[in-house]
């Protein structure tokens, strides 16, 4: 459909280098804040790579109002202009890139000249219809995934977008919009340290963060809460670092008591940032820490532990226990559980090590499954074993409902509940003006 559009139009190169990003720096992490600051000086905010939605078999692009295309065809000639209509197309992987309507490319972008989202609808595995009303600029790439030995076609679909516009869909996506202010800034600059963090990171990876839980929940919307928006700009550019270094600000719902040490799940290096404090503002927030139960038959914690990929042997779960209970003030058998330890019976038996946040990703990341890291192990019976434990998420950083209650109740600002949750962590701005720091 789109072909005699190009066969018309594609007249001028760009000559830019459509595919070469806007903004590159060195993976490398450490650099001094005010040299980083002067590396972005005058350069304003960078933009950040959301994988949108991957491994798709086939995809619908609706399209309405002006947007320009760019795309590399197979002959590796770039592709460019625009047009104006409303417009469907579908969308396939070849193997080697991407059909559009009936034409080929290595790989294409569509920026929305309008400001009008660009909307991609596909169905999933069990043939329910899936869609995303994507941001001013999308890229589709082809990719492929490994089944039986085989490498079978698919697309994968990237957003570009400016930091600080992706942080309202983060921010949105992460904490209640009710909430009080504080709460919210502390939020957008934990979201946005997080972000910067694994831009810099990934810089040669093709993207820098998933849109869910792999990452942070990113939710965008054409239409932006005003106390979202107040908390991102008011914050603009802001990061946490320690040692001049950025820090990967992790953060989750409700933490139950102490937070955890991101080594036991996430890192190597040891920051004092990252390295849990006792919190008992999310449990007065709720008068007390949140329960959670979870009974699974054994079975079916092996299913879902193979699908995961975090078991590869054969035969029945016996024993499973937590290693490691950490920073638990009242004995052994609860606390913040590190990882697992299943052992098997069968053919070949023997034990397995499970690192305990993967565990409770793998069994479902919801409150209906094992909400947290902080837990028991419950034996259960021959046929089924029972978790049982307090607050929601892997617990390493900022507490949101600690952050919460820290600046509804006590009166805390921004910058005191970033310090309560990331002790000795320096707040630096990068981009955006000094208007509004404090
Ligand atoms: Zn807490």
């Amino acid at each position: 459909m789109l072909g005699w559009f190009f066969r018309l139009i594609c007249l001028a190169l760009l000559g830019l280098g459509f595919f070469h990003l806007a903004f590159r720096e060195a993976p490398e992490l450490g650099l001094r804040p005010d040299i980083l600051a002067a590396n972005l000086s005058g350069r304003g905010q960078p933009e950040i790579r959301v994988l949108a939605a991957d491994a798709l078999e086939r995809a619908v692009l609706t399209i309405n109002g002006r947007v320009a295309i760019s795309a590399i065809g197979m002959d590796m000639r770039q592709h460019s202009g625009d047009f104006s209509q409303s417009v469907s197309v579908e969308v396939t992987p070849t193997g080697q890139g991407v059909k559009l309507g009936s034409d080929r490319y290595v790989r294409v972008r569509l920026k929305s000249l309008d400001q009008q989202p660009l909307r991609l609808s596909w169905k999933k595995s069990d043939q329910s219809e899936a869609s995303l009303n994507l941001p001013h600029e999308i890229e589709i790439h082809g990719t492929h995934i490994e089944s039986g030995g085989r490498k079978l076609p698919r697309l994968r679909i990237l957003a570009r977008l400016p930091i600080e516009e992706y942080l309202y869909g983060v921010v949105a996506g992460e904490i209640f919009s009710s909430w009080p202010l504080e709460a919210i800034r502390a939020q957008a600059v934990a979201a946005r340290s997080y972000a910067y963090f694994e831009m810099r990171s990934r810089a040669d990876d093709e993207y820098d963060v998933h849109a869910d839980v792999r990452s942070q929940v990113w939710r965008p919307s054409p239409v932006v809460e005003p106390q979202v928006r107040r908390a991102v700009d008011s914050t603009a550019g802001v990061v946490l670092t320690e040692k001049n270094a950025l820090i990967k600000t992790f953060f989750h719902s409700e933490c139950g008591g102490f937070t955890a040490d991101a080594r036991w799940f996430f890192t190597k290096t040891p920051l004092l940032a990252l390295s849990g404090v006792s919190c008992p503002r999310c449990s007065a927030a709720k008068n007390r820490p949140t329960p959670w139960r979870a009974t699974y038959t054994r079975q079916e914690v092996a299913a879902k532990l193979r699908q995961a990929g975090l078991l590869r042997q054969p035969g029945e779960i016996r024993v499973l226990q937590g290693l490691d209970y950490r920073g638990n003030p009242m004995g052994r058998r609860l606390g913040r559980v590190v990882s697992l330890e299943l052992t098997l019976v069968g053919d070949r038996g023997g034990q397995v090590r499970v690192p305990a946040n993967d565990f409770r990703l793998a069994m479902g990341p919801d409150r209906q499954n094992i909400a947290s890291t902080y837990m028991a192990i419950e034996g259960g019976d021959e046929a089924r074993i029972t978790f049982s434990g307090y607050g929601w998420g892997h617990g390493v950083g900022l507490c949101q409902y600690g952050a919460a209650y820290a600046a509804d109740k006590l009166g805390y600002n921004f910058l005191d509940i970033l310090a309560l949750y990331f002790p000795g962590a320096k707040p630096v701005r990068l981009w955006g003006s000094d208007a509004g720091f404090r």
